[in-house]
């Protein structure tokens, strides 16, 4: 029996390195068209071009002119890695899918692990790296810092260091489609769509060409994403930090009170009214901008804006049948 794969692949001005990419990805994909086992895997690629500004769509056409299993889609503007993701994953309508960077790091030579395991019917095989080359040692403190904070305050199980390598089953990726919130920290969504998962530890390699379109910025935006949208800790946090100065001020003006009973007050304390002024005014001000952030992120839900909107969609032309 042959089963459908679909490799989803989001790039954004990745032109230098699609080319490096596909050869290794049909080499793998034309291995296990034909299992010696009789396993065959009818699979296809499909590229979504986000937006970009380079050569990339031209290359993409190019790649699905000389490979039938090739599918491309296009958006009308960059909307991000997560929802580039999103746009090709819905397109997905039948079999599994896989997903992948464009930009070489993830190894396609690893994708037969993948298949293997979900064969042994796991829904949700993912990468996890063993280490990061390539990467400053910033860049790897804060990820490690960051998949701690998260797994501490969010009750949806999020593996650290997994990336989005990752391969869904049919029923796995039938349930991430109805995720439909437009803040989408994927590493979460994944988590939240549960079912059976397993990781495959492998070796991330570093890009091919070019470089990471994540700098400090975006990776701090994901991460305020991530805990946005799978904890509300942070409104619990803000209130309990206001608990605690309420209760510290009324101690305190408690003492104030006494003290100007029974011994008077000459009038002083200027500094320690500042400070209290100051202290308190930076609380309010932090507890308003995490409720603003919630807020934000609620206002966003509301307009029930489409997640992405195509410019170009252009399914396989065919797909190898897989006669052995
Ligand atoms: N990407 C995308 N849209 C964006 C930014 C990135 O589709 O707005 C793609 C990019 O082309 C690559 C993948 O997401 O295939 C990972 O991006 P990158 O290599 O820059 O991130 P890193 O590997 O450093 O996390
Ligand atoms: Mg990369």
């Amino acid at each position: 029996m042959s089963e459908r794969l679909t490799i989803v692949i989001a790039a954004f001005n990745e032109a230098d390195n699609l080319p490096l990419l596909h050869p290794r990805i049909a080499a793998v994909l034309d291995s296990l068209a034909h299992d010696p086992a009789g396993n065959d895997l009818d699979a296809q690629v499909l590229y979504v071009d986000d937006g970009s500004s380079d050569d990339t769509w031209r290359v993409m056409q190019q790649l699905a002119a000389s490979d039938r299993r090739v599918a491309v889609l296009r958006l009308s503007r960059n909307f991000g890695k997560e929802l580039a993701l999103t746009a090709g994953l819905d397109r997905v309508e039948e079999g599994g899918a896989l997903i992948l960077d464009a930009d070489g790091q993830d190894p396609p030579e690893l994708i037969p692990q993948f298949v293997a395991k979900w064969r042994e019917g796991y829904d949700d095989v993912h990468g996890t790296r063993l280490e990061r080359e390539g990467e400053g040692w910033i860049k790897r403190s804060t990820a490690h810092a960051f998949y701690r904070v998260i797994g501490r305050l969010s009750r949806t199980p999020i593996p650290a260091d997994t990336g989005d390598f990752r391969l869904l089953s049919p029923r796995a990726l039938a349930a991430l489609q109805q995720l439909r919130e437009r803040h989408r920290f994927m590493k979460g969504l994944f988590g939240w769509v549960g079912f059976n998962s397993v990781a495959i530890p492998y070796h991330r390699a570093p890009r091919a060409a070019g470089h990471s379109k994540f700098n400090f910025w975006r990776l701090w935006n994901l991460a305020l994403e991530g805990i946005t949208s799978f904890s509300t800790a942070p409104l619990r946090l803000a209130t309990y930090l206001g608990l605690l100065t309420a209760l510290t001020a009324f101690v305190y003006g408690t003492a104030v009170i006494l003290k100007a009973l029974f011994w008077g007050d000459p009038v002083a304390g200027w500094p320690t009214m500042m400070s209290v002024i100051l202290f308190l005014g930076g609380v309010q001000l932090i507890a308003l901008g995490v409720i603003g952030e919630y807020l934000g992120r609620l206002y966003d839900e509301s307009k029930q804006r489409p997640l992405y909107l195509v410019d170009t969609w252009q399914p396989a032309a065919g797909v190898s049948s897989g006669q052995a």
